[in-house]
């Protein structure tokens, strides 16, 4: 009996949007199809391990055929094949949560480039359609009856029954005619597809074949290879090499090679920033094949997002994620680990449990480390590329640790500096460039570097020479919060009260003016209570006429960050200090004033606010702060 069944709309809406779309990679259709039927075949090779003979082990292949008369590419695998209920729910609908995203990237997709996009949702099958005008599925389980799908990959798709001998699938792609801008009939041509899977399947595990034409020399009756004498005839070829790329001699593996194999596997346009082949023979045996990307993945924020290296026992295929051999800090890089420990029934208790799973993680984080680090000394721009997308990784991590992690990933940390110009230094370089007399590593934090540079307190680093780490991101404060020191030199924030660079002399002028001018500062610091903890004379400031410090602890910047944080109950309040600049006219018109506690107390907000703008911070009570300058100016232009 022939069912016709109607695509749901959020499938036709993407075989449509596929279809339509001027795709320049049409030929990675075959990929797709070879891949599912790789993974086919793996899961019936899969259930025939586990199922201690009740299903036989068989000769595993996968079989492309052309056949010109009819225009079609046959794809066929003797894999795990599909029920009925297979066939609707796998390829009659595209149900998957991905499939929402997917619709939606495809339409922002300015780029042909992004089409790549097309396999991380699950939506391999349907890139059928960008070169056929019909698809027709055979397939069987291997206990099953067998059915034929058949589709337009327009509005329906059919299913009836049919027969088949062995369990398996087989795929034909009825190619479209072809026109002036794409020739379909290439897909029809041995050379073109050899040249595909050779491109792309090369290192599927089980054999590509074909039945492929050769010129070969004529023989005589004796069997004789006749000179100049030609003939052509068919004969099977397997087209792919099968030797999983990370079980080959490191050294026989061309970077083209990984680059590819990283690209193919993990969907990427860009080759991997860095790869890495770790191979390990003792009490734990296992190939590693890591990759760090070279961009921010693009659903790496996403909650969709899951970590996790593939999971491979002697070359079979047990799992896609294994989230457990990846520390959450290093959840961008893809790769793999194929131990002939694992078991492949492996479960996710035993998963979590188990010392070799996590034996081999902390080896795997160690060499990831450890090649970060030389790359940093061999190629510091490749290293900046990597720290500008996955450095705030590496602070997370030390962060999330409470600074456990903080001996391993220091010296992956580098920053911009005043001193520097908008160069990138690390801890290291900044520490051997500290003068003797340089008790501590500064830093400073804020929104961004241009509005660092612009903070009252950075004025006297710059004058004196005294380099300060300008740290841009969230994260960074939080991290060195929990480093504590590096190389026993502690961090110090600048904007901090007790971070001071004065001279004995200098202290000294301070108390005084402090003493002389008592009043001013007793009145200033009622006047804004609540607001602030203390107002004092400040040896930090060149031209601004104040500044606001913390006490050490939490500083301007994580108060507002931790005020940000969604869920936070109460409010935290970083314990502000406000700094005067004695030198400035304006502490000197206050200082004159300084017995008039009316006035001083009116614009003792007035500084306040002033203060929180140079920070960069917004002030509280706009209107506030405008009529209290409005008031100042009557006051003044009255005079
Ligand atoms: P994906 O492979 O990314 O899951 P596809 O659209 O390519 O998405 O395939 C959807 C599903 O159809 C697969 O997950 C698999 O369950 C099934 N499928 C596709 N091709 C085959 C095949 N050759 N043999 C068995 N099942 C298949």
């Amino acid at each position: 009996m022939k069912e016709t069944k109607e695509f749901q709309t959020e499938s036709k809406e993407i075989l449509q949007l596929m279809i339509n779309s001027i795709y320049s990679n049409q030929e990675i259709f075959l990929r797709e199809l070879i891949s599912n039927a790789s993974d086919a075949i793996d899961k019936y090779k899969f259930n025939a391990i586990k199922s201690e003979g009740k299903l036989p082990l068989i000769d595993h292949e996968i079989r492309l055929a052309i056949d010109k008369d009819k225009r079609t590419l046959t794809i066929s695998d003797n894999g795990i094949g599909m029920t009925k209920n297979d066939l609707i729910n796998n390829l009659g609908t595209i149900a998957k949560s991905g499939s929402k995203a997917f619709v939606k990237k495809l339409k922002e997709a300015k780029d042909q480039k992004d089409f790549n996009i097309i396999g991380q949702f699950g939506v391999g099958f349907y890139s059928a359609f960008m070169v056929a005008e019909k698809v027709e599925v055979l397939t069987k389980t291997i206990n099953g009856k067998a059915y034929l799908f058949t589709s337009d990959g327009k509005d329906s798709y059919t299913i009836e029954d049919a027969t088949r001998d062995n369990n398996g699938t087989t795929i034909t792609v009825f190619l479209k005619k072809s026109t002036k801008e794409t020739n379909y009939d290439n897909f029809l041509n041995e050379y073109t597809i050899k040249n595909i899977v050779k491109h792309y399947s090369d290192y599927i595990r089980y054999p590509i074949k074909m039945l492929c034409s050769h010129q070969k020399n004529k023989v005589d009756e004796n069997g004789k290879a006749i000179e100049n004498e030609y003939e052509t005839i068919s004969e099977d070829e397997t087209l792919n090499s099968m030797i999983p790329l990370w079980r080959r001699n490191k050294n026989e593996v061309k970077e083209e090679e990984l680059d590819s194999f990283y690209r193919e596997k993990f969907n990427d346009n860009e080759k991997p920033l860095v790869s890495l082949f770790v191979r390990v023979d003792g009490n734990i045996t296992y190939d590693s094949l890591i990759f760090i990307p070279s961009h921010i993945p693009y659903d790496l924020y996403s909650d969709s997002y899951e970590k996790g290296l593939e999971l491979y026992s002697k070359g079979i295929f047990i799992k896609e994620k294994c989230q457990e051999l990846v520390p959450d800090y290093l959840k961008f890089i893809k790769g793999l680990v194929d131990s002939p420990d694992f078991n492949l029934n492996i479960s996710r208790e035993i998963l979590q449990q188990s010392p070799m799973i996590k034996k081999i993680s902390e080896n795997i984080e160690k060499k990831i480390v450890a090649r970060l680090g030389e790359l940093m000394k061999e190629d510091f721009d490749k290293y900046v590329k990597f720290f500008e997308a996955f450095g705030e990784h590496l602070k997370f991590g030390i962060y999330s640790s409470y600074g456990g992690k903080k001996d391993l990933l220091e010296n992956l940390l580098i920053y911009h500096s005043l001193l520097n110009d908008d160069k990138y230094i690390s801890l290291k370089e900044y520490k051997e460039k500290m003068p003797g007399e340089q008790k501590y590593i500064y830093y400073v934090s804020g929104e961004s570097l241009e509005a660092i540079k612009l903070l009252p307190q950075i004025e006297k680093y710059r004058k004196n020479g005294i380099d300060v780490l300008l740290l841009d991101k969230r994260i960074d404060e939080f991290a060195i919060m929990m480093m504590h020191d590096f190389d026993k030199v502690e961090f110090k924030s600048i904007t901090t009260e007790s971070a001071n660079e004065a001279s004995e002399e200098e202290k000294n002028k301070i108390e005084e003016i402090s003493n002389t001018n008592k009043r001013l500062l007793d009145t200033l610091k009622d006047a804004l209570k609540g607001e602030v903890d203390n107002v004092v004379i400040s040896s930090k400031l060149v031209d601004a006429p104040v500044c606001l410090t913390t006490k050490d602890g939490l500083s301007l910047e994580m108060e507002k960050t931790l005020n940000e944080q969604p869920g936070m109950e109460e409010e935290v309040k970083a314990q502000k200090i406000l700094e005067l600049n004695p030198e400035h006219e304006i502490f000197k018109v206050l200082a004159d004033n300084q017995n008039d506690d009316d006035l001083i107390k009116e614009f003792a907000s007035v500084l306040f606010d002033e203060a929180m703008l140079l920070e960069g911070r917004e002030i509280k009570n706009k209107g506030d702060f405008i009529s209290k300058l409005n008031n100042l100016m009557i006051k003044a232009l009255k005079k």
